[in-house]
């Protein structure tokens, strides 16, 4: 496994790998590597030849107040995980080299990212955009892979790659879980064991409402109204949406369509997202609708609810 800090080097070697026809995959990561992680490195490693993993906390994506400075590090152990799994390369910059003096364009991302963590972090995707589009202009992967976890990521990524053309396959990884069902995430290590506890509550309650709809409830205000009276132990419920899972646009009435439910809360002073998707039964859905789901969830193409993990 190589390691690179520096875009020359690391292009130098890509080239060399690319002109032998070899396929590159390519997972963004801010570091502090998980289970989430690992399963998106393992489908990468399982389709590609190379497998490039970039560690980069982004600054551009941080709002002023949020937690740029105390976002957590641990590089030895994500080398380490790395390794194990079968990785090519990583790419670790350091925000010089992303950023140069000088640096002035960036991505704006259409509608797709005003709602949800859109309007609660304002210019968060327009960093995460411009830093994808960057890392896919350097790395230049054949396919990347992104998890479910962080839903409107994967909405804003798509549609950014059908709208710039750019030339790389996204593949969404469905979310990992903790057995109780907590999302696995990076900011899980800021939960004391009281607000772990309590951070059980999503999921929890998205898992209630998507269980619900399994058994037929597709009332998209009975559902929110299962999934809410679940979370009252947050301390702010920062949104609680049904999206339509490719447009994002809000769901009202019935359930017909492939559709995410949404979640992000503050737990103390941690801030979490989740999310499950809705997806009517295969009767239901025309073939058309049927290649919307399997493009909403990659390589996941099925139909009927997403498994539960345990509760
Ligand atoms: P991050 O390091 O938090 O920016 O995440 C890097 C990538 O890992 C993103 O595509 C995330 O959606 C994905 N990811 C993070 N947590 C999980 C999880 N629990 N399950 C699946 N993918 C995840």
């Amino acid at each position: 496994m190589l390691t690179f800090r520096m875009i020359k080097s690391l292009t130098q070697c890509l080239r060399g790998y690319r002109s032998s026809g070899l396929r590159v995959g390519f997972v963004p990561t801010m570091g502090f590597l998980h289970a989430g992680h690992r399963a998106l490195i393992d489908e990468s490693v399982a389709r590609c030849d190379i497998t490039v993993v970039s560690i980069f906390v982004n600054p551009t994506q941080f709002g002023p107040n949020e937690d740029l400075d105390r976002y957590p590090r641990a590089l030895e152990a994500d080398h380490e995980l790395c390794r194990k799994a079968g990785v090519s390369m990583i790419f670790m910059p350091d925000a010089g080299e992303i950023y140069p003096p000088g640096f002035q364009t960036h991505v704006e991302p259409g509608p797709v990212a005003e709602p949800l963590c859109g309007a609660v972090r304002p210019g968060h995707f327009r960093g995460v955009a411009t830093v994808v589009t960057k890392l896919f202009a350097i790395v230049q992967p054949d396919v990347a892979f992104f998890g479910q976890k962080d839903f409107q990521q994967c909405a804003v990524i798509r549609q950014m790659v059908r709208d710039l053309n750019l030339p790389v396959e996204i593949v969404t990884v469905p979310t990992v879980r903790e057995p109780d069902g907590l999302a696995l995430s990076s900011r899980n290590s800021y939960l004391d064991p009281a607000d772990r506890v309590r951070a059980r509550c999503l999921s929890q309650g998205l898992l209630a409402a998507q269980v619900a709809y399994g058994e037929g409830e597709q009332d998209s205000q009975r559902l929110l109204a299962i999934a809410r009276s679940l979370m009252n132990e947050v301390d702010q419920l920062q949104y609680l949406e049904l999206r339509d899972a490719r447009t994002l646009e809000a769901v009202q009435g019935l359930v017909e369509q492939p559709a995410a439910l949404c979640v992000a809360a503050t737990i103390g002073p941690t801030r979490l997202i989740d999310n499950v998707l809705l997806i009517p039964p295969p009767t239901a859905l025309s073939d058309r609708e049927l290649e919307l789901v399997s493009h909403v969830m990659g390589r996941q193409a099925t139909a009927g609810a997403q498994g539960s993990p345990p509760l």
